[in-house]
């Protein structure tokens, strides 16, 4: 396992650095603060190609790997980038459009990619339900095949881009004695007739990124927007969020390089009692702990992005101890950094507790801290 990073790749980390200090950065407050989407933002990362970095170039993508993707989402977050847009960039890319790529047909690839990788169409996924989150299988919207359509009755919630998506993977069971095996996965494009999407919930967190219910009302689609086979669908949501246990979580740890360099220089200079505090034993402390977290959570994602790369079989017990790691025990590490910036941590202008509350998704969105533990158990 090799992982020195190329010279190239270190050049498009540093232009993504560059890119996202400079013009996301500045903004982030103020749409955490109204929960707004940073739309334009999100056009700027598909010109740039980060939207479409590991799809092959002839859909518009740049032909990347997946350690260069996960550096990418390591830079936006490093660069103190509010982790709304993160989620908003991780639900469109990995969970919509790499679902897309890999169960789709030729016609649907050519149809949907090139708009996503560019940013001119937004994605989403919907899987979990008001009755259904860790329990997939309990899932209850419906579609039901009636002549070349598919009919979709039912509800989603959670959505991440929901209420701004043009796209939305959806699951939904053809057959609900069936379990697991009558879940089947569906593109539906957002403007047909009994599609909607609820008002943007309000959130303690990634408050840019907005979240909705998806509603579906008798909605008819195409029978060639049926993604993979029927009844493959559980399969196919249990790989995404799996291979994306690397992509999707790596904005989360450049967040926390982000709070431990931030905190190490305020550590430096806020002086109390006639000394920076930054040379008091119990803040050396807390620095290394969340230096040592770091290191330990960019190991286990660089190696789950590696084996991909080396187009190796995914290990699930590794996926989901990365999953568990970053979601559960960076806690402690960002409430650490908090700290370290006494009652200045505690305010909005000082950002630290925005990455606080950001970083608490990353123990429940894409399944829980306990699932993963029962996915670990299970597995030994
Ligand atoms: C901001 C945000 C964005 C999201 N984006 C999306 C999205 O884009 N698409 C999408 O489909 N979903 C999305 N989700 C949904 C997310 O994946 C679910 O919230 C998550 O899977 C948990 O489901 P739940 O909320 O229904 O909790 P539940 O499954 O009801 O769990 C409640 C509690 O019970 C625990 N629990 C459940 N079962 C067990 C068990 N067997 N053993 C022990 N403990 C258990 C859980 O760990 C949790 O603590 C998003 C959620 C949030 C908050």
């Amino acid at each position: 396992m090799d992982f020195t990073f190329t010279e190239e790749q270190r050049a498009f980390k540093r232009q993504v650095l560059h890119f996202a200090r400079k013009e996301i950065a500045p903004r982030c407050q103020e749409h955490d603060l109204k929960g707004e989407f940073d739309f334009q933002s999100f056009r700027r990362m598909g010109e740039l190609g980060i939207l479409g970095l590991h799809f092959p170039e002839e859909l518009g993508g740049a032909g990347g790997d997946v350690l260069s993707t996960v550096l990418t989402g390591e830079a936006l977050g490093e660069a103190g980038v509010d982790g709304g847009l993160l989620l908003a960039y991780g639900a469109h890319t990995f969970l919509c459009a790499d679902t897309i790529y890999a169960h789709g047909t030729e016609a649907q690839r050519r149809r949907y990619l090139p708009r996503l990788i560019t940013g001119e169409w937004i994605g989403c996924l919907g899987l979990t339900e008001p009755g259904a989150g860790s329990d997939v299988a309990a899932m209850r919207t419906r579609a039901e095949r009636r002549g070349d359509t598919y009919v979709l009755n039912g509800s989603k919630i959670f959505i991440t881009n929901g209420p701004v998506a043009d796209v939305a993977v959806v699951y939904a069971t053809v057959d609900r004695s069936l379990g697991h095996a009558g879940i089947s996965a569906f593109i539906v494009e957002t403007d047909r007739p009994g599609f909607s999407a609820g008002a943007p919930l309000h959130k303690m967190g990634v408050r840019s990124s907005q979240t909705s219910e998806l509603f579906f009302d008798d909605c008819e689609i195409p029978t060639e927007n049926l993604l993979g086979q029927e009844g493959a669908g559980f399969l196919m949501a249990m790989q995404s969020v799996e291979w994306d246990r690397s992509t999707l979580i790596a904005p989360f740890i450049g967040a926390m390089q982000y709070g431990l360099e931030r905190c190490t220089r305020y550590a430096k200079e806020r002086v109390q009692f006639g000394k920076p505090i930054c040379e008091y034993q119990a803040v050396k402390a807390k620095l290394a702990e969340i230096r040592i977290f770091l290191e330990a959570a960019r190991g286990l994602v660089y190696r789950i992005a590696w084996c991909k790369d080396q187009g190796r079989p995914l290990n699930h017990l590794e996926a989901a101890v990365a999953k568990l790691f970053v979601g559960d025990w960076s806690l402690e590490p960002a409430n650490a950094a908090l700290t370290l910036m006494g009652g200045y941590g505690y305010c909005h202008e000082y950002e630290m507790e925005r990455l606080f509350r950001d970083g608490r998704l990353a123990a429940i969105g894409g399944g829980t801290s306990e699932i993963q533990k029962l996915i670990i158990s299970k597995l030994m």
